[in-house]
């Protein structure tokens, strides 16, 4: 069989092992355990977060307004509050805590509305990360935020500045879904040309916003699902606790208009369905595990780093035994390279000693030849010269003085 690309090899069993229950078990202990799930809901007061929330959830999330008691003072500045609640469905338990930030987008201004939400969230991954660095890590609680529903006003216009401001300080902290809030208030026509002007500008400004996504193991219904949801994002959502008669006497949720009804679980009145579907059906757990291997992580290296923390990788490296022997290979090969070029350094560093000497022994022959031939020289020249001087003073012979008898008569008295 042939690995593919990865090196891995697809086999066939012949069989039935049993590591096909596996999600079965994982769904069991899960069930057991229950799920956590952290919402956020951003919007200025009156736009629409707790009626959309308790539909959503069906259930009485956020208490009547009449069962609030009214406040001494009305919030300065934004505030941050949770509640949480268990819900439970087919036996499946949902801890479900809805973090609101009542008074965010009330004031005259808003310039840092964004301000006190971002540190809220990133005191949730604080706490968590201490909670990580603890010894004892059995009891870990987990606040952080697993999405924020930003709740668009439904103007028809583009984005205001706090939206785009609310988004671009905070995309990289959290699972960003933005949606259009009362939606009924715009005609179909106005929605859709609403949706294109805030895509246009989340786009414009970079803003990452949370988008299912598919991948090869998706199966093809997933796949389409998963288009379908990311053709009505931003979703245009309207929500009521009410339930209204339909013209054939059913009762459903929805608004009420002289005109008839609209109806909330209707995909052709709004995306309250898809909303519901990718916040409780299908991403949920993505959302979480986005949260977690992403925004989450990304917060804590930046966090470690700027504490002075440095990773080793080596130590950290995974093991990887060809990894480790082209590894080797390498460092042998870079070991045997650099004492090659050593030996080549002390071979040459010889020769050029070897030189300078010969170089030397030649000056000091060349030297002592120049001066036994300035001796030499010096010897011939006097030797030249006393010859002269001998020959000089050596007079030559006349005949006469050779033979002084020869031509002359033998003078008997000479010699007297
Ligand atoms: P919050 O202050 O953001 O929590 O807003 P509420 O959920 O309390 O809603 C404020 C008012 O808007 C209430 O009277 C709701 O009945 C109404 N409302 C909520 N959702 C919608 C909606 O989708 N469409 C319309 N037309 N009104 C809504």
């Amino acid at each position: 069989m042939k690995p593919n690309a990865t090196g891995i090899q697809k086999k066939k069993m012949q069989g039935y092992v049993g590591f096909s229950n596996y999600p079965n078990q994982v769904h069991r202990r899960s069930v057991k355990r229950g799920f956590n799930f952290t919402l956020m809901v951003v919007g200025e007061s009156g736009i629409g977060k707790s009626t959309l929330i308790n539909t959503l959830f069906d259930s009485k999330i956020f208490p009547d307004r009449e069962e609030t008691p009214p406040s001494a003072e009305p919030i300065k500045g934004v505030d941050v509050t949770s509640m949480s609640a268990d819900i439970q469905e087919n036996g499946v338990k949902l801890r479900l805590t809805v973090v609101d930030t009542p008074g965010f987008g009330d004031s005259i201004n808003n310039e840092d509305a964004w301000q006190p939400i971002l540190e809220n969230i990133e005191s949730r991954f604080d706490a968590y990360l201490a909670q990580e660095n603890r010894v004892n890590r059995s009891k870990i609680s987990d606040n952080r935020i697993d999405a924020v529903i930003y709740f668009i006003k439904p103007t028809g216009h583009c984005l205001r500045a706090i939206d785009i401001e609310f988004m671009k300080r905070l995309h990289t902290k959290v699972n960003l879904i933005p949606i259009v809030a009362k939606a009924d208030t715009l005609t179909a026509r106005e929605l859709e040309l609403f949706k294109a002007k805030i895509m246009a500008d989340i786009n414009y400004h970079g803003i990452q916003i949370f988008k299912p996504v598919s991948d090869e193991f998706d199966d093809p219904e997933t796949v389409s699902d998963n288009r379908e949801i990311l053709s009505k994002i931003p979703f245009a959502v309207i929500g009521s606790e009410k339930l209204v008669e339909r013209p054939d006497g059913t009762m459903v949720r929805g608004r009420r208009y002289p005109w008839g009804i609209i109806e909330v679980e209707n995909e052709e009145h709004n995306d309250f369905i898809k909303l519901r579907q990718m916040l409780l059906r299908s991403h949920m757990e993505e959302l979480k595990d986005s949260t977690d291997m992403v925004l989450y992580e990304n917060y804590r290296t930046q966090k470690l780093l700027s504490m002075g923390h440095v990773q080793d990788n080596n130590v950290f490296r995974e093991f990887n035994p060809l990894v480790l022997l082209e590894e080797e290979r390498r460092a042998h090969e870079a070991k045997m390279q650099k004492m090659e070029a050593e030996m080549t350094a002390v071979f040459q560093q010889k020769v050029q000693e070897k030189e300078s000497k010969l170089k030397l022994s030649e000056e000091e022959l060349y030297a002592r030849h120049k001066e036994m031939k300035t001796v030499l020289e010096k010897q011939r020249a006097e030797l030249d010269d006393k010859k002269k001087r001998a020959e000089a003073s050596v007079r030559p012979i006349t005949p006469m003085e050779q033979h002084p008898t020869k031509g002359k008569k033998k003078n008997i008295f000479s010699g007297f």
